[in-house]
């Protein structure tokens, strides 16, 4: 008998198919596929809504946040191209489920999450799961987190309405940043943002999404 997480896999497996075209990625990544067998989302979602946990959409986590859709997690992580080395900067850790995954994938996560409530929620609870190269902390995204500066990858799991010059600036060169543009609560794309060795910026369009708005944008001129 197939198993909850198998259909879930089964279902990223095909949402990748007819959405290759578009994201370039047609197969899920062996390694990542892994990852999201090993990460337990029914430990990530509130008791109300465990028996949804294996389903391939968001949920709620309060603090009118979400816990991202399984598939999105699991392409996010795919355009990072992580290596095991890799030092990752997430910014909205919400319920720490992206995190924990991306924690399988490479040496160290730094996340960052505005509502000081998940932010407690969530150490508490990586903690607990004994994810032990997770560190998080409560603040503003937008300023990234400069002292474990480069990142090799970086993955922003909020919609902002333009990329934050602190996360350019604390991308390694070669490195990869995952972060959906667009206007809150309207069209968004996924967007994948490569620094090239000298500096410059290649970016690329993925995939309209639909995420939680990136609070505290701060004006830059
Ligand atoms: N990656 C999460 C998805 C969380 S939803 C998961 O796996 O569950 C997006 C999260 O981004 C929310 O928790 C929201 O509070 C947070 N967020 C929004 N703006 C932010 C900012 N400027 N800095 C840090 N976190 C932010």
């Amino acid at each position: 008998m197939k198993t909850k997480i198998q259909y879930l896999i089964d279902e990223i497996e095909s949402e990748y198919k007819y959405t290759g075209g578009m994201t370039g990625k047609y197969t899920l990544d062996p390694k990542v596929k892994t990852a999201m067998i090993n990460v337990p989302r029914d430990k990530f979602v509130p008791k109300t809504h465990v028996d949804s946990a294996f389903y391939n959409g968001p949920l709620p986590i309060g603090h009118g946040q979400t816990i991202s859709q399984p598939y999105i997690v699991a392409l996010m992580t795919d355009l990072l191209e992580l290596e095991t080395g890799d030092v990752v900067l997430e910014i909205g850790t919400g319920s720490g489920y992206q995190a924990a995954i991306l924690s399988l994938l490479c040496k160290q996560v730094y996340t960052i999450e505005y509502v000081p409530e998940l932010a407690d929620i969530v150490a508490a609870r990586l903690n607990k799961l004994g994810y032990d190269n997770i560190e998080t902390k409560s603040g503003n995204g937008f300023d990234g987190w400069p002292d474990h500066a480069p990142y090799d990858g970086i993955i922003v799991t909020a919609a902002a309405t333009r990329i934050p010059e602190p996360l350019i600036e604390q991308l390694r060169p070669g490195g990869r940043m995952v972060i959906p543009l667009g206007k809150p609560y309207s069209y968004q794309e996924l967007t994948l943002v490569r620094k090239n060795e000298d500096g410059k910026l290649d970016i690329r369009d993925i995939l309209g999404v639909a995420f939680v708005p990136f609070q505290g944008e701060r004006d830059e001129d």
